[in-house]
């Protein structure tokens, strides 16, 4: 029977937890726990980490820095997430290596689908860090893209918020969650889920997208589990 396979999306603003910048150790080590019990029923995780509790390219941007070497800092960012995440997956238990968009020998492997494989039948799991390894692109784009090479069924994005909303929640107390929704809808309706190129990618390969809130009665082992949770993207 095939493995369900999931990719999930990990911003940085996810691993700072409730600091203000930086990397909460508390929370990176409470998330691989669950993370971890839900690899052990089966489950085949990757996982995309972001750089934003650390440094992204437009906060370069503001500060006059060249584009490019921004968007290198950014990565880079990534990688030390990647670091952390991958560490504390092995401290809980599981077999997990770190595979890279940019070359950075000894530190991290560069993207392997075959060992991506390997390491899933292994029963272990695979950070992916350094975005695709190119500036103007984000770690969204980069979730996409990994998630239709390692052929996963859905990219979660694990947030902080509930699902999808026709407008901002926090400023207007009569936005409508939805359930499920479309692509198209998302472009058409501008609304800020992940970034145009992955959204444009994920409807031009059929991808699905979960968004949902991971600090909410188990949404995240719920969706792991197969179930619908938060709002689906499709077609
Ligand atoms: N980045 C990049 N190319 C990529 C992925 C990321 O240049 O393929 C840079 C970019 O500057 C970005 C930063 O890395 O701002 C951190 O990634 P992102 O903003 O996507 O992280 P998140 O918002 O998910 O924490």
């Amino acid at each position: 029977m095939k493995k369900k396979r999931y990719l999930i999306k990990i911003s940085g603003e996810i691993l700072k937890g409730t600091l203000q910048y930086g990397i909460s150790w508390e929370f990176i080590d409470s998330f691989c726990k669950r993370l971890v019990a839900i690899i052990n029923k089966g489950i085949q995780l990757g996982f995309v980490v972001g750089g934003g509790n650390i440094f992204r390219g437009e906060f370069g941007k503001i500060k006059g820095y060249n584009r490019t070497t921004g968007d290198q800092i950014g990565m880079m960012a990534t990688v030390i997430n990647g670091l952390a995440l991958a560490e504390r997956l092995r401290a809980n238990g599981v077999t997990a290596i770190l595979q890279s968009g940019i070359k950075i020998e000894g530190v991290a492997d560069l993207f392997d689908r075959d060992k991506v494989e390997e390491v899933f039948n292994n029963h272990g799991t695979v950070v992916f860090c350094g975005g695709i390894g190119n500036p103007y692109f984000s770690t969204d784009t980069t979730s996409v893209l990994r998630a239709l090479q390692i052929e996963a069924e859905y990219v979660f994005k694990a947030t902080k918020v509930n699902g999808i909303y026709n407008k901002d929640p926090k400023k207007f107390s009569d936005a409508k969650m939805y359930d499920s929704i479309s692509f198209d809808q998302i472009l058409n309706e501008k609304l800020e889920v992940m970034d145009l190129t992955s959204i444009l990618l994920m409807k031009k390969n059929n991808m699905k997208l979960m968004v949902f809130n991971m600090n909410k009665e188990s949404l995240l082992e719920k969706a792991c589990n197969g179930e619908r949770v938060g709002t689906v993207v499709e077609e």
